[in-house]
């Protein structure tokens, strides 16, 4: 049986994901958590959450590019969203990765180029999350959002931190203080004891903590998850604190507990869900098979039928 650790691994070795991605029953199985592999592919289901009421954060599939010139295809991939989602009326932010924007190769580069994205995103009124990745990258990518935040609005850029750091409360703490609209989930890579909670009540208690601790703050963030644990505790507290459900939105990825999306927008709650799209959709992939074991097994059964 394949390890989470062994699943995470998988996702970063670069022969296994060239080899994948030219797989073409393996790509097919990948439209259970990718949109599509175009901007336009995905547009018509965010037509219908939209109908439902709820909004999407666009994620252009791409992390730890090569060169300048792969993240500046980024760059131009993004600008290319923002004037999608003008053209097209629909209601969706952006989700970048600062990897994906060249931060392995020069950090500078990382900041000019999620700079440039978010301008035109402030022109248009469309906000830009810049999403979390391990804690390899972690104080730098705090160090280069909080840059952003100083340039432009509590509504131009936001941030997202992991539950399962055990930095994640503090970090919390001190983004407020400027303050910043935060996404909180869990986190998705594999992590050391050091700077990880390996237990998962830890990374749960530490979740509904840092929760309560946004909700309180009267900046309107993201609340993101599957988990009913995590979902109830949220509502739970919102009622007890007398918090408006316009106050904040829960966050969901595509593919996952579509039913539990409903169900929340159904309920008046703000959704927001999170459309991965394009080629470069391993890492990612690889991230929602470790989630669960049953996932992998869904992959087997479909790659043996042929
Ligand atoms: C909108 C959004 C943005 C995110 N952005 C980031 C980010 O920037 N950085 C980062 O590190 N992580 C990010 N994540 C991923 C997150 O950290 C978790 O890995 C992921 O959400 C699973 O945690 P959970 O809260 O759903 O709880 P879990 O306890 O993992 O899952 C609860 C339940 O949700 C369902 N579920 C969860 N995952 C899956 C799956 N892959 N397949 C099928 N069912 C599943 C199952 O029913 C499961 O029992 C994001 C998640 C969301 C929803």
């Amino acid at each position: 049986m394949l390890t989470i650790s062994a699943l995470i691994w998988l996702s970063r070795q670069e022969g296994l994901k060239d080899f994948a991605t030219r797989f073409r029953t393996f790509k097919k199985l990948t439209t259970r958590f990718v949109a599509g592999e175009t901007i336009d592919e995905v547009i018509p289901f965010i037509r219908e959450i939209n109908a439902e009421g709820s909004g999407a954060s666009f994620d252009h599939l791409n992390e730890s590019v090569a060169s300048a010139v792969e993240a500046e295809g980024e760059v131009l991939e993004y600008l290319h969203i923002l004037d999608r989602i003008v053209d097209t009326g629909i209601e969706s932010n952006v989700s970048i990765k600062l990897t994906q924007f060249g931060l392995g190769l020069d950090p500078d580069l990382a900041y000019q180029n999620a700079r440039r994205v978010v301008v035109e995103a402030q022109k248009r009124e469309i906000f830009v999350r810049i999403d979390m990745e391990d804690s390899s990258v972690t104080q730098i990518t705090l160090d280069i959002f909080k840059r952003l935040r100083s340039e432009f609005g509590l509504n131009d850029v936001g941030i997202v931190l992991q539950s399962y750091l055990r930095r994640t409360y503090a970090d919390a703490e001190e983004l407020l203080q400027i303050p910043a609209r935060i996404r909180i989930c869990k986190g998705a890579y594999n992590e050391p004891e050091e700077v990880a909670f390996p237990d998962k009540q830890d990374v749960d208690a530490n979740y509904v903590k840092v929760m309560q601790l946004l909700l309180t703050s009267g900046v309107y963030h993201g609340i993101a998850t599957h988990d009913p644990k995590m979902i109830a505790a949220t509502i739970d507290f919102v009622r007890r604190e007398g918090i408006g459900k316009d106050q904040f939105e829960f966050q969901m990825l595509y593919g996952i507990r579509r039913d539990l999306q409903r169900q929340l927008a159904h309920d008046g709650y703000n959704v927001r869900i999170y459309v991965p799209y394009g080629k470069h959709w391993y890492p990612y992939f690889m991230r929602r098979l470790a989630e669960r074991p049953a996932n992998i097994w869904f992959v087997m059964k479909n790659l043996f039928k042929g």
